[in-house]
């Protein structure tokens, strides 16, 4: 049996009731938590590890519910271009001539980034490559929900990217069979529908037929762009969200990514299913506009944070989400009392959680929940001094300040070291390795200044 002992800090259990601890304890037993608050000395093993807090933070792991991992070697391969660039010329062709290999190591450095921003449970956009990054999150030593984009319609897709209907749901069905429940449980797998452009009615349909016989969820890209709306309306004779409904599958296992351009009628919609939803802040900004998130949560909607993937935000780091998040919302309805701190810290803990059907084991530090945790540390000139520390953690920490990172009871970071995988190993292939597969693809990347290549 093992025992961690984190004793005398600030503790956000971010329980039911909230409830935040002052020079508090947790205790951990394997891979979950034993007590929380004031631990009984006697209860403690006399070969615990004992970690002193000193007043630092301990919180749960950050969940951040849309990550692209294989688009993490296209970091900066899409910056101030259209979406239609963006999409056709940039990701598309990258993210389609990648090897398996390659996928492996964009999700190991994607799992660098993420532990050191304070996230230790991440749900996959949908990379085809879903082995290579299985492998990757179960050396991470990180929690994932795990899907394969799916596309059964060819328009505007490249060539390796073309499959049938029956093919898409066969392979993940085999992804399934091999993946879920692995790495101790850190694993899951659901059903992946890439975008309503690229998917067939059968696909949907069906794709929820199998979400629900496996008991797992469907992570789909919904109502993103103007066009994608007027898309379906003319195909469909329904906007995005109305024919979802139409086609019986909204309901509590779909998560929504980005719902930026949504009607009362169709967030009532999400409402009457219990359709969850992940923002994306900065991604939102960048290309697709300002989701009415304020306006879902209002109603009842549980809506989780994400960052989305490299190329469309550039910064893989839920902290800036959050602050993003507590930002946009104020200034888009000109209120600054809307998302406070505390519901913004909700939407990137239990709300994501609860967006993964995963709330029994994950999200808050409860007694008998998973040890899935980070540990901040505020010493640094742009956090100092603490008055709130919640306020402290949305509006004011870095990712720099978080310290350690324990996931299903083991440290995956410790002191600012990742102890699960070769940080520099891993950073020296990065480079080569992603201009390697940006020539593959045919991308012409143009500088906007002159560039002297002097030596
Ligand atoms: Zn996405």
């Amino acid at each position: 049996m093992r025992q961690v002992w984190l004793k005398n800090g600030w503790i956000l259990t971010m329980d039911g009731e909230r409830r935040v601890f002052q020079n508090g304890d947790v205790l951990i037993e394997n891979d979950r938590i034993k007590a929380i608050g004031a631990v009984d000395p006697s209860e403690v093993r006399a070969d615990a590890e004992v970690v002193e807090l000193n007043g630092k933070t301990v919180m749960p792991g950050l969940i951040n519910t849309h990550v692209h991992t294989m688009q993490q070697l296209g970091r900066g391969i899409a910056d101030d271009v259209d979406l239609l660039t963006w999409l056709y010329k940039r990701v598309f062709p990258y993210e389609s001539c990648m090897t398996e290999e390659e996928a492996y190591l964009s999700a190991l450095a994607c799992s660098l980034e993420l532990i050191r921003s304070g996230v230790t449970t991440f749900a996959e956009a949908g990379g085809k490559e879903v082995n290579g990054i299985a492998r990757a999150v179960q050396e991470a030593g990180i929690r994932a929900v795990l899907c394969r984009a799916t596309m059964d319609m060819p328009e505007g897709l490249p060539e390796p990217w073309r499959e049938s209907t029956e093919h898409s749901l066969a392979v993940q069905e085999e992804l399934f069979e091999r993946w879920h429940g692995q790495a101790d449980g850190r694993l899951r797998v659901w059903f992946g529908l890439r975008t309503i452009f690229n998917c067939s009615d059968e696909l949907i349909v069906r794709t929820k037929e199998l979400a629900d016989r496996h008991g797992v969820g469907i992570h789909m890209h919904v109502a993103e762009i103007p066009e994608e709306i007027r898309f379906v309306e003319e195909q469909r004779g329904r906007t995005t969200v109305e024919h979802l409904a139409h086609l019986g599958v909204l309901g509590p296992n779909m998560l929504a990514v980005h719902t930026v351009w949504m009607t009362d009628r169709e967030i009532d919609l999400f409402r009457l299913h219990d359709v969850k939803v992940s923002h994306n802040p900065a991604a939102a900004m960048r290309v697709l506009g300002f989701a009415r998130i304020p306006e879902m949560l209002e109603r009842g909607i549980t809506v989780s944070i994400a960052t989305d993937g490299a190329p469309c935000n550039n910064r893989m780091d839920m902290i800036d989400e959050m602050l993003l998040t507590a930002l946009i919302h104020k200034g888009r309805t000109l209120t600054p009392t809307k998302l406070p701190a505390v519901q913004v810290l909700e939407m990137a803990t239990v709300n994501g959680a609860h967006c993964l059907g995963w709330a029994d084991e994950i999200g808050s530090l409860e007694v008998g929940k998973k040890a899935d945790l980070i540990i901040i540390n505020p010493r640094s000139a742009g956090v100092l001094p603490v008055h709130d520390p919640v306020s402290t953690l949305v509006y004011a920490m870095h990712s720099s300040n978080v310290e350690s990172s324990m996931c299903n009871g083991q440290w995956i970071m410790k002191d600012c070291r990742i102890v699960t995988l070769d940080e520099d190993a891993i950073l020296d292939r990065v480079q080569d390795t992603a201009r390697a597969i940006v020539q593959r693809a045919g991308i012409e990347l143009p500088h906007p200044y002159p560039v002297t290549k002097v030596r």
